[in-house]
């Protein structure tokens, strides 16, 4: 039995459609952490929520929303456009990071699994941010496996099933498990449509246009 971590994007609804039926989620949470795309985000997740008939929960996080300075939530900053031509992975990521924020999805999310009893935790943490963001890495996720060993008596354990896949790989097994991509929001905006310039939007539009899924 399983806790999801859903931010109504492509990664979290392929892991959670992958593990399902495997190990059984009980519960899906949302974290509202002040990010400009939250209400969209909240709204996704809980339309993917209610498509696999998993209870869902929005965590509120408004001091994380205070206390972060960069363009996915300070509202005078503009998200930075992304290209995969001028390789700026490392400006658009510190442009887009948020203090230890999977560290604290993870955690909190671990307190939830110890305390309803569930054993893993699944997220989507995937090869392609990965190498971008270090807290979606194997390293991060072998760590955090580690402390939770000594942070929970009942020894809760991440899982990600798609951390060796690409968006494209990704995509494909959310082809394959037939998610409702309808419901998804990946753009790290929150206006009516999605933005289409983020490095999130151009990452999964690429990889929808190639496979002809939207
Ligand atoms: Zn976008």
């Amino acid at each position: 039995m399983a806790i999801v971590l859903l931010s109504g994007g492509l990664d979290s609804t392929v892991s959670l459609a992958k593990s399902v039926r495997k190990i059984g989620i009980k519960l899906a949470l949302t974290f509202d952490y002040g990010q400009k795309a939250n209400q969209k985000e909240i709204h996704a997740a809980s339309l993917i929520a209610r498509h696999y008939k998993i209870p869902h929960q929005v965590i509120k996080l408004p001091w994380l929303a205070n206390i972060t300075k960069t363009s996915l939530v300070n509202k005078e900053k503009a998200i930075p456009k992304f290209s995969f031509k001028e390789s700026n992975y490392k400006e658009t990521a510190e442009a887009v990071w948020v203090p230890n924020r999977n560290g604290v999805f993870i955690n909190i999310s671990a307190s939830f699994a110890e305390a309803l009893g569930y054993k893993y935790i699944i997220c989507g943490f995937n090869k392609e941010e990965g190498e971008t963001f270090p807290d979606n890495s194997i390293d991060f996720l072998k760590s955090i496996n580690k402390a939770l060993n000594y942070s929970t008596l009942s020894k809760v354990k991440v899982l990600s099933f798609v951390i060796g896949l690409n968006k494209k790989g990704i995509a494909k097994e959310g082809l394959k498990y037939r998610i409702p991509f309808e419901f998804l929001w990946s753009c790290y905006d929150g206006q009516e449509e999605i933005c289409g310039k983020c490095e999130s939007c151009q990452r999964t539009t690429k990889v929808f246009r190639k496979l002809k899924i939207l």
